[in-house]
């Protein structure tokens, strides 16, 4: 019998890419994910699980392709010499394992790489200042006519390598500011006055002689995909969206698919505060006109009707995804299933750039899954067999108790879960009502549309609980899920005790802010938390008419939003609100009729008179019923529990995705086998070469 025709069939039709067919338009774009080559099983069993999930095309992250340009202190991929191939083998292998095609995306840092390892002197078109996040004091030599013939050689190297690692396609990174062939393209970077600087012609020849020399190497088996920036929004010297269009038109037939990407990767990766889904579609539509082939772009795609609009409309061929393919790597199967309601939307938090950021593992608010499949054996869709025991009691509905109550659901426990207010999600449902995170609701949207389809959850709203309750009640675990408050005493770390105060000034807290409690006047946010609350409070009070004065320590505004690739967007918003940003200063103490400012390098006073101050310090785990239970543990056997555990903000107050994972977490271990004293996950160590 025939399937009855589905308005996404469109998504599914099978695209041609040079030699190559990919079954399907859902194009996984090469993203980081902080494993890198340090954790290589654990981002090929990353790329594996997309496969499974449906992705047509999955790529790898950057990948450095010659030694002598490497972008420490970030972990990408490298395939610096024949050593390095058996670790992307695998991740290649993983990636053809449900019909898609494997890409590479190969780099060579240019002007972008600092060198750190390996001490080379990095190579540019031109010689220019290191451009990276950390403003390395290194400079970049001009390439000579040598080093452009021995860097085509290396690209070609690269390509054999890529082939015998088993990939299908090989994506040449040059956007974001990151690859040379963007350093080329740029008059910024590219101030050459042989035949590769001047005019666009002559700053197209070094990828044309790559793509050439490449097609040489890799013969009719693989594709090579071209990734260039569709606005390089640098001023006037920048490669713009107009040349950009001039430059596929002029090279129409030079790659076998044309991968757009926006200016930096700050433009590109925007998160939901600031940019909305298909942001880029003014700067790509037209483009797919300029050339026969196919056209993938991002936009941190999760509808699947903007995804047909994107494709009917002639706009793209592939639907480029990086952080919804991480938020979940199943949608592509679950649009094929008609699932809509089953995908777990990212939410544009950025959460998973940190783990690039800084290096450590990457996590995802939605997907707590995501690098731990290999780790820890964690399926995005599969949970564990459920253990021993039957029921449990779950105290709060905030992300870590919605995730915790999900992940038991689905192993086949019966679950209550209670919470104390008339909504549930805690924090995200207070937290979505602040100006820009209304996609943040999504955590807890996607969770309790699932737990209400379950018949063996219970969900309980206006239920605080008391111990005597949940001692009562005679579920065989307890999982306290109770959350945080914000601390009104100023406590972070300028101030390890309480702020001195005078003890008149009105002072709030962000829990103020979400409740519609509102001081005005001129108003002082001191941030001591430095991740986006500060920011976004700033803005809420602006809006509500008060005069803002937003105080720091930090050096930067929302310092630690550099990582989520917003803070000078941050800066940029909270400056055009009309918000006094006073950086490098804390608040000495609370007066009557104002603060006291202290600069945080020479401790020089001065004081800053204001109407109220908001406290955006640090946060209190709410963990008084998990003390009063622990206090009542001789009677857990009379009245049936064998377990209580505090899990979420109410153990340590974190971002939203510490929470999710500890939901998780929670969710995978119960009646699990004790760890004891062994590592909880598998981990991989640099074999030892012969001394
Ligand atoms: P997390 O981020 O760890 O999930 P949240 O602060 O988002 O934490 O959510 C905790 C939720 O727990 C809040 O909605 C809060 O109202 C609820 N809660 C706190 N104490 C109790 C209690 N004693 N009984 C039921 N619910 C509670
Ligand atoms: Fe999306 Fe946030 Fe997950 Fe990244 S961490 S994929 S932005 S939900």
């Amino acid at each position: 019998m025939l399937a009855a025709p589905s308005p996404y069939d469109v998504l599914f039709e099978p695209v041609r890419i040079g030699p190559l067919t990919a079954k399907n338009r859902f194009y996984q774009v090469p993203h980081c994910n902080g494993g890198g080559y340090r954790d290589p099983s654990a981002a090929a069993a990353m790329r594996g699980i997309k496969a499974e999930g449906g992705w047509g095309v999955i790529f790898t992250e950057q990948t450095e392709m010659h030694h002598s340009s490497e972008i420490t202190p970030f972990i990408e991929l490298r395939l610096w010499e024949d050593q390095d191939i058996p670790s992307i083998a695998r991740m290649a292998e993983a990636m053809k394992t449900h019909g898609a095609l494997a890409g590479i995306q190969l780099a060579y840092s240019g002007i972008n790489g600092p060198n750190m390892y390996t001490k080379e002197v990095p190579l540019a078109p031109s010689a220019l200042p290191i451009r990276t996040f950390t403003n390395d004091p290194v400079t970049a030599r001009a390439m000579d006519k040598k080093d452009i013939a021995d860097l085509r050689r290396w690209f070609a190297n690269a390509a054999r390598r890529c082939r015998t690692a088993g990939f299908d396609l090989i994506c040449l990174y040059g956007a974001h500011g990151f690859g040379i062939f963007q350093h080329f393209l740029s008059r910024a970077t590219n101030q050459r006055t042989d035949e590769y600087g001047g005019s666009l012609e002559n700053r197209s020849r070094f990828v044309r002689e790559v793509i050439a020399d490449m097609r040489d190497v890799i013969g009719d088996a693989m594709a090579i995909t071209l990734r260039v920036s569709l606005d390089e929004t640098i001023g006037d010297l920048g490669f713009s969206n107009a040349e950009m269009r001039d430059f596929v038109a002029m090279n129409a037939d030079l790659p076998d698919l044309w991968d757009l990407a926006h200016g930096a990767w700050e433009d590109c990766s925007g998160p939901s505060r600031f940019k909305e889904e298909a942001a880029q579609e003014s700067l790509v539509r037209g483009i797919r006109a300029l050339s026969s082939k196919p056209v993938v772009g991002v936009g941190r795609f999760t509808s699947p009707d903007t995804m047909v609009r994107m494709v009917r409309q002639g706009v793209l061929d592939f639907i480029g995804c990086a952080r919804p393919s991480i938020a979940d790597p199943f949608l592509p199967n679950k649009i094929a299933e008609g699932r809509i309601d089953d995908i777990r939307e990212c939410i544009g938090c950025n959460i998973c750039v940190t783990g690039d950021m800084i290096q450590g593992m990457g996590r995802c608010t939605q997907n707590p899954t995501w690098m731990e499949e290999w780790r820890r054996g964690w399926h995005p869709e599969r949970m564990n067999p459920k253990g021993d025991s039957d029921s449990v009691l779950i105290v709060g509905s905030g992300p870590a108790g919605l995730e915790a109550a999900w992940g038991l659901a689905r192993r086949g426990y019966q679950v209550a879960v209670a919470e104390a207010r008339s909504a549930f999600g805690g924090r995200v449902t207070l937290e979505r009502a602040l100006p820009g995170l209304a996609a943040w609701g999504r955590v807890v949207d996607y969770r309790l549309y699932q737990l209400r389809q379950r018949d063996n959850v219970q969900l309980y709203a206006d239920s605080p609980l008391t111990a005597d309750e949940i001692l009562e009640f005679g579920f065989q675990h307890v999982c306290v899920a109770t959350g945080s408050h914000w601390r009104s005493d100023g406590v972070a770390r300028q101030h390890v005790v309480p702020i001195p105060t005078a003890g008149v000034l009105p002072v709030f807290t962000p829990d103020d802010i979400m409740a519609n409690t509102l001081p005005s006047g001129h108003v002082v946010v001191f941030d001591d938390d430095h991740f986006y609350m500060g920011g976004v409070v700033a803005e809420a009070l602006v809006r509500a008419g008060a005069t803002v004065t937003l105080v720091t320590p930090a050096p930067y505004v929302s310092d630690w939003t550099r990582n989520t690739l917003e803070q000078g967007t941050i800066h940029r918003h909270l400056a055009s609100l009309g918000v006094d940003l006073v950086l490098n200063t804390g608040i000495a103490s609370l007066g009557t009729d104002g603060v006291e400012l202290a600069c945080t390098y020479t401790d020089a006073r001065r004081p800053l008179g204001c109407d109220a101050v908001v406290l955006v310090t640090s946060r209190t785990g709410e963990d008084g019923v998990y003390r009063e239970l622990l206090a009542r543990e001789a009677a857990f056997a009379d009245a049936g529990i064998l377990s209580v555990s505090l899990i979420g903000d109410a153990a340590a107050p974190a971002p939203i995705a510490w929470a999710t994972f500890a939901g998780h977490r929670y969710a995978r271990d119960l009646d699990g086998a004790p760890l004891g004293d062994a590592l909880p996950f598998r981990r991989e160590v640099t074999a030892l070469a012969p001394a």
